[in-house]
This record gives structure tokens, C-alpha cells and sequence, in this order.
């Protein structure tokens, strides 16, 4: 009927304002969300397989906003990369992480090292590898503490101070690591003509490995390649000790995922793991 169809309408337009005012709710809080202290850091292990031991951790940004809520990073991370936010809430996720890491060195571990995830507009950033190397000098932390995930989307466009950047991050000892890997369109020409130290393997390979012959051999032919290539290997979304002992008979370095833990705060974490897994 006419009336149900009006209702349809409505429907759908209410649906499409809630999401565009979603969007912009998004955008006008997390204006001010920095000063707020509304940002808290989570980190997850990172575990080296053949050793079955800790070697580090994963931060993760967590945002509670009092009108918004807990908002995950897939939601915010893009409309804080659109606005430029992300150029000094990364500098906060820096200087954090490298803070906890120069304190893990002391208290867990003398190489213990943090990854943080850095966006495309932060590189475009030319002043952050200075920032990085002066951050690391205040909490006199060597640069082999720090590990950058970036994602082909950095590299795309080609611009010559991104490859300065990697450069100088690299002379400085700060290892880079290709994140989300798999899931790219030109991943393997970016291995070729940036300087990494590590590929990280998409959990959307890992998930299905102990089931689906086709994800493992394309683990497998990852793996492989990495080393041929002189990177370390990290598995991604690891859930399962199945999963982990496929990757363990692959020679996979290092497994990060839900069966060693789920992000938490440094506190959480100091208890959980403050003793060898
Ligand atoms: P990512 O870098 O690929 O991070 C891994 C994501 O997988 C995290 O989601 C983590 O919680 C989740 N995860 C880890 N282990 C498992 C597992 O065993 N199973 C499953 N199902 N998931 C697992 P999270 O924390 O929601 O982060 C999502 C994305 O947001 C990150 O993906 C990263 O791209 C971005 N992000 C998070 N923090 C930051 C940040 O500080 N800066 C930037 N630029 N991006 C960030
Ligand atoms: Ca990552
Ligand atoms: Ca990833
Ligand atoms: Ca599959």
C-alpha cells in the first residue's frame, strides 16, 4: 500500500541520515577526543613460534567516546586520516608505545619491541622520522625497539620522501613491516623496492589453513618467499593451536592472534605476561 511504501521511504532515509550523521558525529568528536584522554592503548603479543615465547607486542588504539561509545579503529582510523587528526594522535600512539616498549626492555625483555601501525598520511608527514628519532633518544630506547606496520597504501603514489623516510627509519635501526599482506593488489612489487624486515600475513589466509588446501598453499608459497627475501614472517589472527602447529611446520617465525591473547592495556598485559608464555 501507499502508507507501507511512505513507511519504506522513511525507513531508508532515516537509516541513510544515521549513517552519514554517524560519520559526522565520528569527525566532530574525535575533535578534542585527544585532549579529552579519551585514547587508550592496547597491545597484543607477538610470539615466536620455535621458541614459544614473547618477543613483543602490537599497540592498538582503543577510542571511548561519552556520546559515541567504544568506536573500533576501522570506523575512526579512516575519518581521522581524512581530517588530519591522525598526524598528532599517531604522534600520541608513538610516543606511548615507544614510552612502554624503553619500559618492557627493563622489565621484561632487553629486545623487546613494539609495532605500531602507521597511516599513508602520516608518512606523508616529512617531519616524522625526526619525531620518531627523538622520541626514541628521550626514552633512550635504540631504534630496534620499534617496528612500523604499513600497508601498500603508504607506498601507492610513489613519492620519493616516503622512500627517504624508510631509508633513514631504516639507517636509525627501526624495522618496517608490510602489513595486511595478501590482501593488496601490488604487495609484491612494493617488497622489491622498499627496504622491509618483515611481512605480515593477513589473518584472512590464516583462518582457514587447517581446512582449506588452497590458503595453505598460498601460506606456504608466502612464507617461503619472505625468507628467499630475507623478511621474518608473522601469522596474523592465529585462534587455533592447529593453526599454529601447520604454521610451526612451515618454519612461520612469529604468530600473533587471539589463542595468545586479545589486546589489552599495559597493565592487563604486564599481568597476563609479565612471566615467559
Ligand atoms: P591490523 O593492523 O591488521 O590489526 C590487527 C587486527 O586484528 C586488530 O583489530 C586485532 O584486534 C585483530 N586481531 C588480532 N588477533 C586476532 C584474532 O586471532 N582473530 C581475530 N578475528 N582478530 C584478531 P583492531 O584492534 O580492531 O584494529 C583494526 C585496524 O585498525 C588495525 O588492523 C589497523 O589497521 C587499525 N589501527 C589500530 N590501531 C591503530 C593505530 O594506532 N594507528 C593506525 N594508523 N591504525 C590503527
Ligand atoms: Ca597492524
Ligand atoms: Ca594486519
Ligand atoms: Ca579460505
Amino acid at each position: 500500500s501507499k502508507a507501507q511504501g511512505r513507511n519504506i521511504c522513511h525507513f531508508f532515509t532515516d537509516a541513510m541520515n544515521l549513517g552519514m550523521s554517524r560519520r559526522l558525529q565520528i569527525e566532530e568528536q574525535l575533535h578534542g577526543a585527544l585532549a579529552r584522554e579519551e585514547f587508550q592503548l592496547c597491545y597484543q603479543p607477538l610470539i615466536n613460534i620455535a621458541r614459544r615465547a614473547i618477543i613483543g607486542a602490537e599497540a592498538l588504539l582503543r577510542w571511548r567516546n561519552p556520546r559515541l561509545g567504544a568506536v573500533p579503529p576501522d570506523e575512526f582510523i579512516p575519518v581521522a586520516e581524512h581530517t588530519d587528526l591522525i598526524i598528532d594522535i599517531g604522534k600520541h600512539v608513538l610516543s606511548q608505545a615507544i614510552e612502554q616498549v624503553a619500559y618492557w626492555r627493563g622489565a621484561l625483555s632487553p629486545d623487546f619491541k613494539v609495532a605500531v601501525n602507521l597511516s599513508p598520511r602520516q608518512f606523508r608527514d616529512t617531519g616524522l622520522a625526526s619525531f620518531i628519532e627523538q622520541t626514541l633518544a628521550r626514552h633512550g630506547v635504540p631504534g630496534n625497539a620499534l617496528e612500523l606496520e604499513i600497508t601498500e597504501g603508504v607506498l601507492m603514489g610513489g613519492h620519493t620522501h616516503i622512500n627517504d623516510a624508510l631509508v633513514s627509519l631504516n639507517r636509525m635501526g627501526v624495522h618496517i613491516a608490510m602489513d595486511d599482506f595478501g590482501t593488496g593488489y601490488s604487495s609484491l612489487s612494493y617488497l622489491r623496492s622498499y627496504p622491509f624486515d618483515t611481512l605480515k600475513i593477513d589473518r584472512s589466509f590464516v583462518g582457514d589453513i587447517t581446512i582449506d588446501a588452497a590458503d595453505r598453499e598460498l601460506v606456504n608459497a608466502t612464507i617461503a618467499m619472505a625468507h628467499g627475501l630475507g623478511l621474518s614472517v608473522v601469522a596474523e589472527g592465529v585462534e587455533t593451536e592447529a593453526q599454529l602447529d601447520y604454521l610451526h611446520s612451515r618454519g612461520c617465525d612469529i604468530a600473533q592472534g587471539y589463542l595468545f591473547g586479545k589486546p589489552v592495556p599495559a597493565e592487563a598485559f604486564n599481568t597476563i605476561f609479565g612471566q615467559p608464555v
